[in-house]
C-alpha cells in the first residue's frame, strides 16, 4: 500500500482510466508535449480487453490484422513509453472538484490527490472493481491477510496461500506463484472454488494438473464460510472453515488469501461530478472531446453522441481530437504546429 498523500500532486494533465483509449489519450497528449498522470483502480492497465477478453483475438484495430487484448495492452504501453507517464494503479478516482482558480483536485479512494489543469475521463464502462466473498468474518483482514485481485508480484514468501477462483485470471495466480515455490519461498498454495470445473485454456489445466501431481499445488472444492484465528493472536487469520461438497466443514491452514471471484464495472462516483450525461454516459463537444465543464474532457466507451459506437479505434480517434482541442487550453501561449508524427 501507498503512503497517503496530503500534498497534492500538481500536474498538466490527468487521465482517468488505462483502458486502450486512456493509454492512447496519454500519447496523444506525449505528442502535444503534455506530461500525463494516469489513475486506475486496476492494479494493471489494459481495461476491458486485458479484463474480458485478453487472451481472445481482435480483429479490427488498423495495421493490426490480429491482437490479443493483452497484446493490445502491450503495444500501446510500449507506444506510449517515451512520454514517461506516471502511473497510479489500484487507485479509484472517488472525487473531482473545481478548485477556485479553475483547476481540478482529484481524490482517489486511497488518499491519493491530484490537482490539475485539465482532466480526461476515459473510464469505459467504470471503474473495474473485484467481487467479495460473501462472508462477513473475512472482513477484518482485508487489505493485509484477504486480498482482491492483488498483483503477481505480490511477496508470497512463508506465507500459507489460499486463491479462491475459479477462472483463467484464478489459475493463472495460482499457477505463478506454485510454479516458482522455491525460488519465491511459498510455503503452499491451494487453489480453492466451489465447482470441480476451472474455466480456463487447456495449456493452463494441463500446468495445473501436472503441479497438483507433483503436490507443488493442491485443488480443493469448497467454499469459505469463516476464518479460524491464531491462539494468542487474536487478530491474525490462521485458517479458512471450507464448506464441502458433502456438507462438511474442515479447517483449511491459510494465512493468506486470494479472493479471485472476478470483477465488476461500477460507474460510481463519476456521476456525482455535476457532469452532463445521457443515459449514464457523458455528453461531449464532438470538435475537443470537452464535456459540460470547460478543462474536463472525455474518450471512449464513457462518451455518447450521435452516431458513437463503442469500438477501440473511435476511441483513438476521439482521444486525438481531445488532445488537440486540450492543448491550447492546458498551455494558452503556445503554438500548435504538430499535425503528423511522420514530419515532427
Ligand atoms: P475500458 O477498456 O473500459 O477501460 C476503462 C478503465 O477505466 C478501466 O480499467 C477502469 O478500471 C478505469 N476506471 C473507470 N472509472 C475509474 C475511476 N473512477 N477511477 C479509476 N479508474 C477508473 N472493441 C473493438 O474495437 N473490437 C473488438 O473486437 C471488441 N471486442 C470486445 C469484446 C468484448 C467481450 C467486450 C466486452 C468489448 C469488446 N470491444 C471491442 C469493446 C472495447 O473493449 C471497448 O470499446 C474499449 O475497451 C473501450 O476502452 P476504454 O479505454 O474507453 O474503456
Amino acid at each position: 500500500m501507498e503512503t497517503p498523500l496530503t500534498a497534492p500532486i500538481e500536474t498538466d494533465a490527468v487521465v482517468i482510466g488505462a483502458g486502450p483509449v486512456g493509454l492512447y489519450q496519454v500519447f496523444q497528449l506525449g505528442l502535444q508535449g503534455i506530461h500525463a498522470h494516469v489513475v486506475d483502480a486496476l492494479a494493471r492497465p489494459g481495461g476491458q480487453p486485458v479484463e474480458l477478453y485478453g487472451d481472445k483475438p481482435i480483429y479490427d484495430v488498423p495495421g493490426l490484422p490480429t491482437v490479443t487484448g493483452q497484446a493490445l495492452a502491450d503495444q500501446l504501453m510500449q507506444q506510449v513509453s517515451p512520454f514517461k507517464p506516471t502511473y497510479h494503479l489500484a487507485h479509484r478516482v472517488s472525487a473531482l472538484a473545481v478548485q477556485p482558480d479553475g483547476r481540478f483536485l482529484l481524490t482517489t479512494h486511497r488518499g491519493l490527490v491530484l490537482l490539475t489543469r485539465a482532466v480526461f475521463i476515459a473510464a469505459g464502462v467504470g471503474a473495474f472493481v473485484p467481487k467479495k466473498l460473501p462472508v462477513p468474518a473475512l472482513v477484518p483482514f482485508e487489505g493485509t491477510q484477504v486480498l482482491h485481485h492483488p498483483p503477481l508480484t505480490l511477496d508470497v514468501a512463508d506465507r500459507t496461500v489460499v486463491v479462491a477462483g475459479g477462472d483463467q485470471a484464478a489459475l493463472d495466480w495460482a499457477l505463478a506463484i506454485a510454479t516458482n515455490r522455491q525460488t519465491n519461498g511459498v510455503c503452499s498454495v491451494t487453489l480453492l472454488h466451489r465447482r470441480d470445473v476451472i474455466q480456463a485454456d487447456a495449456q493452463s489445466l494441463a500446468r495445473m494438473n501436472a503441479l497438483c501431481a507433483s503436490g507443488e499445488l493442491v485443488f480443493k472444492v469448497g467454499q469459505v464460510v469463516g476464518v479460524t484465528q491464531a491462539v494468542g493472536e487474536p487478530a491474525a487469520m490462521a485458517g479458512l472453515q471450507i464448506s464441502g461438497p458433502d456438507g462438511q466443514t474442515v479447517v483449511l491452514n491459510a494465512d493468506l488469501l486470494v479472493v479471485m471471484q472476478g470483477i465488476s464495472p461500477k460507474l460510481g462516483p463519476l456521476t456525482d461530478w455535476g457532469l452532463a450525461m445521457a443515459r449514464k454516459q457523458l455528453t461531449v463537444n464532438t470538435e475537443t472531446f470537452e464535456t459540460s465543464q470547460r478543462g474536463i474532457f472525455a474518450v471512449g466507451d464513457i462518451v455518447t453522441y450521435p452516431g458513437k459506437k463503442k469500438l477501440i479505434l473511435s476511441g483513438f480517434h476521439e482521444a486525438a481530437l481531445a488532445a488537440f482541442g486540450a492543448a491550447p487550453y492546458i498551455f494558452p501561449e503556445k503554438k500548435i504546429h504538430m499535425q503528423y508524427t511522420t514530419t515532427s
